[in-house]
């Protein structure tokens, strides 16, 4: 029996990953997307089940001892993981499914799942990404340093990925990750 595609998006933070895959769920049907667990503090504007599961440290603990994660990991001083169930049952019922992870996690699955894409979204300059966090205003500095730090890093994982998305120009980039999407749907 067919199987869905499993699709990995991950990159830096700021970098646009949210935004892109948010355009890519309104061009294309058909697409599932992995709601992570984290213990992480709600930002204002998201929703429980929409967004993440929000869970303590404590939940997540216990779930790790329950094998409910295919992969998990600590980002930016929070965990955050991936039910494995969500994305068993997509891929059992021929639905492709979109997982917006670190780069930890994105090697993860692929050790674990050979068949993953990785698509990598990045931006041209660390300056670009603190210009966009700093916009989006949801991190304190101190949080914001963090996720920059770490941000010259998770770039090098670019070249182990499968594609690699510039996102400069957001139309442009929103119409390379559909190609992506379809090339892959297209090949079967
Ligand atoms: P990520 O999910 O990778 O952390 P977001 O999708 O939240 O990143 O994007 C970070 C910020 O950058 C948001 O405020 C978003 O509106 C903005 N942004 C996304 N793509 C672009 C782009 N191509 N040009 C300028 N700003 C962008
Ligand atoms: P944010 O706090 O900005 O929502 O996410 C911070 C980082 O955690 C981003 O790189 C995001 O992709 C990553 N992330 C979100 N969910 C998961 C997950 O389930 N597993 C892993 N490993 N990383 C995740």
């Amino acid at each position: 029996m067919s199987r869905g595609h499993l699709f990995v998006l991950s990159g830096p933070s700021g970098a646009g990953k949210g935004t892109l895959r948010k355009i890519l769920f309104q061009q294309l049907g058909g697409l599932v997307y992995s709601i992570s667990c984290t213990t992480r503090e709600k930002r204002n504007e998201e929703i429980e089940g929409r967004d993440y599961f929000f869970v303590s440290y404590e939940r997540f603990e216990t779930m790790i001892k329950h094998g409910d994660f295919l992969e998990w990991a600590n980002v930016h001083g929070n965990y955050y993981g991936t039910r494995r169930a969500d994305v068993e049952t997509s891929l059992e019922l021929n639905c492709d499914i979109v997982l917006e992870i670190d780069v930890q996690g994105s090697r993860q699955i692929k050790a674990i799942m050979p068949e993953a894409v990785r698509i990598f979204i990045t931006v041209d300059s660390l300056d670009s990404l603190e210009e966009r966090l700093e916009d989006r205003g949801t991190e304190t500095q101190e949080q914001l340093t963090r996720r920059l730090r770490n941000a010259a890093a998770e770039m090098k994982y670019a070249r182990e990925c499968e594609h690699i998305v510039l996102n400069d120009n957001l139309e442009i980039a929103s119409e390379k990750l559909a190609d992506i999407v379809k090339s892959y749907r297209n090949a079967g």
